[in-house]
C-alpha cells in the first residue's frame, strides 16, 4: 500500500521537476452544474498530463537504485513523461510503442529524445518487449501505473488541491488503469478523511466499474471510447485494493457527455484537454458526481491532442 508519507516523500522528490498547477474557474460552469467547480488544470503541467508526476518519482527512484537506462510501453501520455523526465536526468530512454502507434504521439516522444521502437499491436506484445530491454541494458522498466511510486507520484495532486482548495467536498477523477485515483485517494483520505473521492470512467470503458460491482479484478475486450488514456483492459493489482478500500463512488459516463465536456471546455473556457481529461467533468456536467452547493476539484488530467481529430471529438 501506499501512505500519505509515501506521497509526501514523493512531492519532494519531484518538486524541482513538475509545475504546481493552477486551478481555474468559470462562473458560467458553476451556474450550469449548480455547484463550485475548480478544475485542476493538470494539461498545463510539463508534458502536458499529470503522468510526469509519477514517471518521476518512479524514474528518480530507479536511478537512485542503479538503472542507467529506462523503458516504457505506451505511446500516450505516460511515454511522453517517462522520455522526458529520463532526458532531464542524462539517462538513456527507449519507448515501445505499437506499429499503428500516431505519429503526432510519437514525434512528443522523440522531441524529448527518448528511441522509439515498434513492437506488434497489443501492450502484451509491448510489456515484455521493453522489460526485456530494460533487462538486456541495466535499466528500469516504468509500468503506467501499477507501481507504488508512480501511484505516490500521482498523489502529489491531492496534496496540492487541499492546500489550493483546503473546504473541497468532493474530487472527481478519471479513471483508467487506477493510478491517478489510487494515489489521490491514499492522500486526500490521510489528509481530510470527509472528503468524498469519485471516479469516472466512460462505459465502454468499464472495467473498473465491473471489477468494484464483482469484487474482484475484471477485465473487459477492447473498447474505442474516444478517451484514449482510459482504454485499459483492467485495473491493477495495487491499484484495484485500494480502489476497493477507499473509493466512494465509480461513475459512467457517455461519449455524449465526454464530447460536451471537451466542447464546454474549449469554447467556453478556452481550454484544450484531451478527451480523457474531459471526462471528470462530464460526470459533473451530467448531474452524475457531487451535489448541489458544494465544491468539487475536478481534475482535467492531460491536454495532449492531434488537433486534426478536433472534428470527432464535438458534439454534432
Ligand atoms: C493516464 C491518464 C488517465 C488515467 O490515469 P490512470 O492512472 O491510468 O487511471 C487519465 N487522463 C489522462 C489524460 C491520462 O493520460
Amino acid at each position: 500500500m501506499v501512505s500519505l508519507d509515501d506521497v509526501k516523500k514523493a512531492y519532494r522528490e519531484i518538486g524541482d521537476t513538475i509545475q504546481k498547477t493552477p486551478i481555474l474557474t468559470s462562473s458560467l460552469l458553476n451556474e450550469r452544474c449548480g455547484m463550485q467547480v475548480c478544475l485542476k488544470a493538470e494539461h498545463l503541467q510539463k508534458t502536458g498530463s499529470f503522468k510526469i508526476r509519477g514517471a518521476t518519482n518512479a524514474v528518480k527512484q530507479a536511478v537512485a537504485g542503479g538503472a542507467r537506462f529506462i523503458t516504457a510501453a505506451s505511446s500516450g501520455n505516460h511515454g511522453q513523461a517517462v522520455a522526458y523526465i529520463a532526458s532531464q536526468l542524462g539517462i538513456p530512454a527507449m519507448i515501445v510503442v505499437p506499429e499503428d502507434a500516431n505519429r503526432v504521439k510519437v514525434e512528443a516522444i522523440k522531441a524529448y529524445q527518448a528511441e522509439v521502437e515498434y513492437c506488434g499491436l497489443t501492450s502484451a506484445e509491448r510489456i515484455p518487449r521493453a522489460k526485456q530491454l530494460a533487462e538486456d541494458n541495466h535499466g528500469a522498466y516504468i509500468p503506467p501505473y501499477d507501481h507504488p511510486a508512480v501511484i505516490a507520484g500521482q498523489g502529489t495532486i491531492a496534496i496540492e488541491i487541499l492546500k489550493q482548495v483546503p473546504d473541497v467536498d468532493v474530487i472527481v477523477v478519471p479513471v483508467g488503469g487506477g493510478g491517478l485515483i489510487g494515489g489521490i485517494l491514499c492522500a486526500a483520505k490521510a489528509l481530510k478523511p470527509e472528503v468524498r473521492v469519485i471516479g469516472v470512467e466512460p462505459e465502454t470503458a468499464n472495467d473498473t466499474f465491473l471489477s468494484l460491482q464483482k469484487g474482484e479484478i475484471t477485465a473487459i475486450s477492447g473498447t474505442t471510447t474516444i478517451a484514449d488514456g482510459l482504454r485499459t483492459s483492467q485495473p491493477g493489482d495495487l491499484t484495484f485494493p485500494i480502489l476497493r478500500e477507499h473509493l466512494d463512488e465509480l461513475v459512467l459516463v457517455s461519449e455524449v457527455e465526454i464530447k460536451e465536456a471537451f466542447q464546454f471546455l474549449l469554447e467556453r473556457t478556452k481550454q484544450l484537454i484531451e478527451p480523457s481529461g474531459a471526462t471528470a467533468l462530464a460526470a459533473v456536467m451530467a448531474g452524475k458526481a457531487g451535489m448541489a452547493d458544494e465544491k468539487a476539484a475536478v481534475i482535467l488530467s492531460g491536454g495532449n491532442v492531434d488537433l486534426y481529430q478536433i472534428p470527432h471529438f464535438l458534439t454534432s
